[in-house]
């Protein structure tokens, strides 16, 4: 007897089996395809299951099976070859199948309700109606206006009887009658347009030839080029090629990077259906463009991380822009890396990929030097303004104001004075990160976290910005009841007010998620400055990524002492790309650019390095001490962690899936920990973490199977949640 093997959404890494919905014949049932909906009862609920397959044995004694309730889709609405990506992603990220399904899936599908067509719903009569003599129906005046329109027209768009004041249920009576019948018509339109073109220089030539030489099967390239290089023009002419032969293109970009600016870029070079799908979306207007993007419709499938699992009818080309950002990764749940799915997908569904950035991942740069990818570089920018010039500046013994020297501050001003914008970067939002006593000493810290609470003045209140607790801002010191309450440190509000006082004649715009918070601000903000008015922006990480602003010719960093001494194996890689995407904001136009580090180690390599060499150095550099220390790229690393309420229960756990997996594990693969995080204490949990490195995939993936059982095997006590992470962004 056949049984339906199903994934459900739930936290077990396991599949469950049921038997055929009632009165289901065993030829029908396994005549199901993988991949279609089902509604299954799942402990006391009922869920929507999805159909790996239809098997004949299964482990489970056959009276204990319980049986589907419904089957919810005649065909799969996905593909066989999305669905091996989300087989390969489960096994790969040891993730629960029925939530990878999930996060492919909109909502509306979770839910197990119907899939809504897409298209134009249509309505014509039946033969019964076409034979229905005139004057009939005399007592539903409505109805009849209904047939009389359907006989002068033929086929009637559903809309139009609504203009007519014809209402829903008039039109279902008459289906039920069977005098009507309804379709619908697909949109489908493979009509494009192509406005404008830019005449390529002979590297972005040279870099389109490669990639689209290489053909239409599955291949992967890197286009390493400079910021302002061009890259984006690459992927223009490459979306048009895929139009070009009937196929969908695919982009990635990061979420912040999903600017109206760079959506404005793409509509107004095609004139083409484009399904954008974000986090800011309604579910119905995410379940839309998902739609139009399975259905075919949309040639152009524009999103952040998870649009990576989108359908597409006819997919032709993945792009992934600025693919080194941290973005792509998930940091809980089904910890994926979009770049690295993007890839697999690629090689399935047999196309090519070309992921894209100034400051490309180490791991990408090893792919090349391995041979795995293809590489194509830009080397200087496009516009005539060149490279930026960078210089530190010794802030040792200055006088600093809101942070900032003078120096600096006279910098900004002779920008201003010409006319021009400057950009300060300041990774720290808030008014200042300390609220201290100034009598007896006492400090500010949230009460669930081992953290410090950042004060915002703005709002009059104390943040944590790790787990959100907010409170007021206390007059008086809760220790000593002084008032002589201070703050240390430097936030971004802090700055802006000065910069207000001190550039009065000029406006400064604060760019942060605290002053970003409304639908739509970034974009009238990119509108403001794109005027080209001289101003000053200041702000954190989220000004950084992507925008143009062609007017900027002096780009700032505040405070790049905060940058320079990260713990994570990561720092110096981190540190390069931020440095150089900030710098790269400068001169981006015809206007030649400038760049300013204020710092107190003038001397550290690291700053030297952006001095003198340029981020490609700089990277293969860091490649090799990596192949020193065994880290990722070079060796495969795995992080194992726990939160509880417990303070000590964390870590015992992870030593017993210590102790019970060293005997296990394969040769070379090697465990570290259980350690305390650095910060140990979040939002009431206490974290701990267990490190797994190997030289090879194969010999990570070997024992991380082997931890996960055990893990599963092992009581979770004491509200202990633990999780793996597979190719993790941080460890410290
Ligand atoms: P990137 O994506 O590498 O940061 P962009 O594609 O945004 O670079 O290009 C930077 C600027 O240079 C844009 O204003 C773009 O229109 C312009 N540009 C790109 N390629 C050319 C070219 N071949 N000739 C002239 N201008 C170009
Ligand atoms: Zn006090
Ligand atoms: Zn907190």
């Amino acid at each position: 007897m056949s049984v339906l093997r199903l994934a459900i959404p739930s936290p077990l890494r396991r599949h469950f089996d049921y038997l055929a919905p009632i009165g289901m014949s065993n030829a029908a049932l396994v005549g199901l395809r993988p991949g279609i909906r089902l509604r299954v009862p799942f402990g006391r609920r009922e869920v929507t299951g999805y159909l790996l397959a239809v098997v004949e044995n299964t482990d489970v004694p056959l009276n204990s099976l319980k049986h589907a309730l419904e089957i919810l889709d005649e065909a799969p609405l996905i593909d066989p070859q999305l669905l091996h990506l989300c087989g390969w992603a489960a096994d790969y990220y040891h993730h629960p199948h029925g939530d990878v399904f999930g996060t492919l899936f909109p909502k509306r599908l979770r839910e197990g309700k119907p899939q809504q067509p897409q298209g134009t719903l249509m309505w014509q009569l039946t033969a019964l109606g076409k034979s229905l003599p005139e004057a009939a129906l005399p007592r539903s005046p409505r109805q009849a206006q209904a047939i009389s329109l359907l006989m002068q027209h033929a086929v009637i768009k559903n809309t139009v009887f609504k203009d007519h004041g014809i209402s829903a249920s008039v039109l279902r009576s008459l289906e039920g009658k069977k005098l009507i019948q309804s379709h619908i018509q697909s949109e489908r339109s493979h009509l494009f347009k192509v406005n404008h073109h830019i005449t390529l220089n002979p590297e972005q030539h040279a870099a389109l030839d490669a990639v689209a030489g290489a053909g239409k099967g599955f291949s992967c390239h890197l286009l390493e080029g400079v910021t302002g290089s061009g890259k984006t023009e690459i992927y223009l002419r490459l979306i048009e090629d895929c139009l070009q032969q009937g196929r969908q293109a695919l982009i990635l970009v990061p979420e912040i990077g999903l600017t109206p600016q760079t959506l404005a870029r793409f509509e107004q070079r095609f004139e083409a259906t484009i399904a954008v799908l974000h986090s800011g979306l309604s579910d119905a207007q995410r379940y839309q463009a998902w739609e139009a993007a399975r259905a075919g419709n949309a040639h152009i499938v524009i999103g952040t991380r998870s649009a990576v699992f989108t359908p597409l009818a006819s997919p032709g080309l993945i792009i992934v822009d600025e693919e080194h950002d941290g973005s792509y990764k998930q940091q809980d749940g089904f910890r994926y890396s979009a770049r690295d799915v993007a890839v697999k997908r690629a090689q399935i569904q047999s196309m090519p990929i070309l992921l894209g950035s100034a400051t490309p991942s180490l791991e990408s740069i090893h792919n090349v030097v391995t041979a795995r990818y293809q590489h194509h570089q830009l080397t200087h920018r496009a516009s005539s303004g060149g490279m930026p010039q960078i210089k530190v500046l010794d802030v040792r013994r200055q006088e600093l104001r809101a942070g900032l020297s003078n120096e600096l501050l006279d910098a900004i001003q002779e920008k201003l004075q010409l006319g021009q914008q400057t950009l300060l970067f300041l990774n720290r939002r808030g008014f200042a990160p300390t609220l201290q006593c100034h009598d007896c000493g006492w400090i500010a810290e949230c009460s669930a976290c081992d953290a410090r609470l950042t004060v915002h003045r703005r709002r009059g209140r104390l943040r944590c910005h790790h787990c959100g607790y907010s409170r007021m801002l206390p007059r008086q010191c809760p220790q000593c009841n002084s008032e002589r309450l201070m703050t240390a440190g430097l936030g971004t509000e802090q700055t802006e007010d000065f910069l207000r006082t001190h550039f009065k004649q000029w406006a400064t715009y604060r760019v942060d998620s605290d002053s970003m918070q409304s639908k739509g601000s970034m974009q009238a903000l990119a509108e403001d400055i794109n005027r080209g008015e001289p101003c000053i922006l200041l702000g954190t990480q989220m000004l950084t990524k992507g925008h143009h602003f062609p007017r900027v010719s002096l780009v700032a960093v505040i405070d790049a002492d905060a940058l320079l001494f990260s713990t994570d194996f990561r720092g110096e890689e981190r540190m390069a790309q931020l440095l150089t995407q900030v710098a790269g904001r400068a001169g981006r136009a015809d206007i030649s650019g400038k760049v300013l580090l204020q710092t107190h180690y003038p001397d550290h390599p690291a700053l030297l390095a952006m001095l003198t060499t340029s981020y490609a150095e700089q990277a293969r550099v860091l490649l090799k001490q990596r192949q020193a220390s065994g880290m990722p790229p070079a060796g495969q690393l795995i992080v194992l962690r726990t939160d509880c309420p417990d303070a000590e229960y964390g870590e015992q756990f992870l030593q017993q899936l210590r102790q019970h997996g060293t005997p296990y594990l394969p040769d070379g693969a090697r465990l570290i920990g259980p350690l305390p995080s650095p910060m140990q204490r979040r939002a009431g949990k206490y974290r701990c973490q267990l490190l797994l490195t190997a030289p090879t995939r194969g010999a990570v993936q070997a024992a991380a199977r082997i931890l996960v059982a055990n893990a599963e095997a092992l009581p979770a006590r004491h509200g202990l949640k633990w999780s793996i992470d597979i190719d993790p962004q941080n460890v410290f």
